[in-house]
């Protein structure tokens, strides 16, 4: 049985070369956290991203990275050189990012040059909704979902492995989750994972600062990503081998259903 939960299900280890993320998603985890422990003022910090003290990668492990940042243009060079940091050092690479086509363009560029970037890489994007108004809300300052999927389809042309991450999943309601899983699979994604927003209300309180736009988030809080629902959202699903499944989704439908029926991959256990 797969007990491994958060970043341990996707990657043993995680690396980044800065602290901030100018998509200044709501939600985020990562700000929150260096809120929390006081290693940011406060959001407007998070928005304007500063470079890490250089540490050491990790050693023959799957790496995930970034995690507090993306990729850009604006670090692409620090982003291949620290590539190949790891690359060396015996990682293989799980690439999580919602940069549009050009920096992702630009990267696929750069890792020809080191020889079996293909088989050590793969790309993961985060695509949480196909609805570009609820993703302007939650993902202000983030690519069009339209340029994330170009991204992907490129990185899919270019011999990588694609997936994709919906967490947390972004949808109105049940109606949008399979025509998403549909248009991710014809994009070129080997897996699409799904995760619903944990902690929510704690991140927004810690996330953002002004008490009306607070407040609007909250509002905004999608019935259809709570945990008592998480179950019926998903059965409008195929039962795919492609579809899966986060941690806290597991533990939410297990909870609900009073069975320990859901696993990783899909749909419930054999
Ligand atoms: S892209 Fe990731 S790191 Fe950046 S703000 Fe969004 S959730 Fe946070």
């Amino acid at each position: 049985m797969n007990t491994k939960t958060g970043v341990a299900q996707w990657a043993d280890k995680s690396a980044n070369i800065q602290t901030g993320c100018r998509n200044g998603c709501l939600y985020c985890y990562a700000q929150a956290m260096a809120q929390r422990f006081k290693r940011i003022a406060g959001r407007e910090t998070w928005l304007y991203p500063s470079l890490n003290k250089p540490g050491k990668f990790p050693r023959d492990s799957r790496v995930m990275f970034p995690t507090t940042h993306d990729i850009t243009l604006d670090n692409i060079h620090r982003i291949v050189d620290a590539t190949g940091a790891m690359l060396d050092r015996g990682n293989t690479i799980l690439f999580v990012t919602k940069a549009g086509p050009t920096p992702i363009d630009l990267l696929l560029y750069y890792l020809d040059q080191f020889p079996h970037s293909r088989k050590s890489i793969e790309f993961r994007f985060s695509i949480t909704t196909l609805n570009y108004k609820t993703q302007r809300f939650w993902e202000p300052d983030a690519p069009h979902i339209i340029d994330r999927i170009e991204a992907m389809k490129d990185a899919n042309c270019a011999g990588f492995r694609v997936s994709v991450s919906c967490e947390p999943m972004l949808f109105k309601d049940e109606a949008e989750i399979l025509p998403h899983f549909q248009a991710m699979i014809l994009a070129g994604a080997s897996e699409v994972w799904y995760g619903y927003l944990k902690n929510a209300r704690a991140r927004i309180a810690q996330n953002i600062q002004d008490q009306w736009h607070k407040d609007l988030a909250l509002d905004r809080l999608l019935c259809v990503i709570t945990p008592a629902n998480v179950g019926r959202l998903l059965r409008h699903l195929p039962l795919d081998p492609r579809v899966m499944l986060k941690d806290s989704v597991i533990t939410a439908i297990n909870k609900t259903t009073k069975r320990n029926q859901y696993s990783a991959k899909g749909g419930p256990r054999k």
